[in-house]
């Protein structure tokens, strides 16, 4: 068993999803599983829906009508045949939007999120499976719903993995022997009251990581529209290079700090069963690559990881005390509260130092609740640089025109709060 995971970049249009069914062509020589994201943006558009929708704003005709046309596109390309029966099939799912969009909204957004925004993965996957069946590709579709079992923590669905992994035993393995080829959904999941959940944005690697896992899998590929795993985001950096290899460790390391490449979630599955993860290029698919996996190889060159909109915070008690663990068990317990994490942190004698993500009015809320017992002083719009394996050439280049307003350095990691004048 392989397990194969297909972002929205890869299926983002209908020359996207020709290529996907040459590389299955290709690459499948057992049995696989193919794990697809929603096309392209969807995602992103489905969540301006529910927004439109819950706070009533009442564009929701025209942004859901906008989605739908980007799909009828593809389809128009990928079956020339308007009978063909993936029309009837697509358009059912939109009706099924449609029916959530004229009932009364639920109480609890999140919940309204999942049922929603979760088409996006539906929709791709049958588009995805019928063309397929078109081009010869035998293969069978399957709910992950009914699959990947989780709490109602919607949003960030806890995934139950004891009968997850009953249900993979029991549904997808026999399908799997029957078919060879599985299309199922990422990102999503659901819950024992037959309600969608979701496993958190760019979760579909943690979908296919989670397969892996219970199928006992011999591999993970991702594919994506980058060569492999780069020592930077070409977002920011020029000049990146490709890692060839990375122990799992690193590959963590990596998310942890913001490396956007694989979801954080995906390497702890894999490495619990020592399944191998590779990044491959959908563009050249013949290309190595990087693999991921149980090596003792560390990175032989610097990498960077880049965070904007950072927000840094310092916490002083307003008596002058000591900040002491009386005060920073305290200060935890709000930034838990608030769900917000903490990418670097530093203490003096009366004050305390917090680097965060700024996110709006939750930060907004956060801080005022901080102000009723501390004096708190902020500084937005910041960078948070940190760069693995350093040297101090590396450093001067890319703090070149910035100020420091915060380091922390051990002997793999140097970890800068930045701001740019
Ligand atoms: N479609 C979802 C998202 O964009 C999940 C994923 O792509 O992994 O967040
Ligand atoms: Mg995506």
């Amino acid at each position: 068993m392989q397990v194969f995971k297909f972002g929205g970049a890869s299926v983002k249009d209908a020359e996207a999803v020709k290529n996907v069914a040459e590389i299955l062509k290709k690459f499948v020589t057992k049995e696989t599983i193919v794990v697809v994201s929603a096309m392209g943006k969807t995602t992103n558009g489905l969540e301006e829906l529910v927004n439109a929708f819950y706070n009533k704003t009442g564009d929701t005709e025209a942004v859901l009508q906008k989605i739908k046309d980007y799909h009828f596109n593809i389809l128009k390309d990928l079956f020339p045949n308007k009978e063909h029966p993936i029309y009837n099939d697509i358009e059912n799912s939109f009706v099924e939007i449609n029916w959530i969009l004229e009932d009364e909204a639920l109480p609890d957004y999140n919940q309204v999120y999942d049922q929603i925004v979760s088409m996006g993965e539906i929709i791709s996957t049958k588009i995805i499976a019928a063309y397929l069946l078109e081009k010869g590709i035998k293969n069978k579709w399957i709910d992950v719903r009914g699959i990947i079992q989780t709490d109602n923590t919607y949003r960030e669905g806890k995934v139950n993995y004891e009968l997850s992994e009953e249900l993979v035993k029991s549904q997808l393995l026999p399908a799997s022997n029957e078919n060879k080829i599985i299309v199922t959904q990422g990102f999503i999941g659901g819950t024992s009251e037959n309600f969608t959940t979701t496993l958190g944005r760019e979760g579909s690697d943690y979908t296919a990581a989670l397969l892996a896992y219970f199928t006992g899998a011999e591999s993970v590929t991702i594919w994506k529209d980058v060569p492999g795993v780069l020592n930077a985001d070409p977002k920011w950096f020029r000049n990146t290079k490709k890692i060839d290899e990375l122990t799992y460790h690193d590959a963590i390391e990596f998310t942890y700090y913001g490396a956007t490449v694989i979801h954080p979630k995906t390497i702890k599955p894999l490495q619990n069963k020592n399944i191998p993860l590779f990044v491959k290029s959908f563009l050249k698919p013949e290309d190595a690559g990087t693999v991921i996996y149980n090596s003792d190889k560390r990175v032989p060159i610097p990498s960077y990881i880049f965070k904007i909109n950072q927000l840094l915070i310092s916490i002083q008690p307003k008596d002058f005390s000591f900040i002491g663990e009386e005060n920073l068990s305290r200060i935890f317990d709000v930034f838990a509260r608030y769900g917000s994490k903490i990418h670097l942190m530093q203490n003096s004698a009366i004050s305390f130092s917090v680097c965060i993500d700024e996110e709006g009015t939750k930060t907004e809320q956060l801080i005022t609740e901080l102000q009723r017992e501390f004096k708190v002083l902020y500084n937005a719009g910041l960078e948070l640089l940190t760069i693995r394996n350093y040297d101090q050439p590396t450093i001067e280049k890319l703090i070149e025109n910035k100020t420091v307003l915060m380091e922390q350095r051990s002997r793999n990691t140097v970890q800068m709060v930045l701001s740019n004048n």
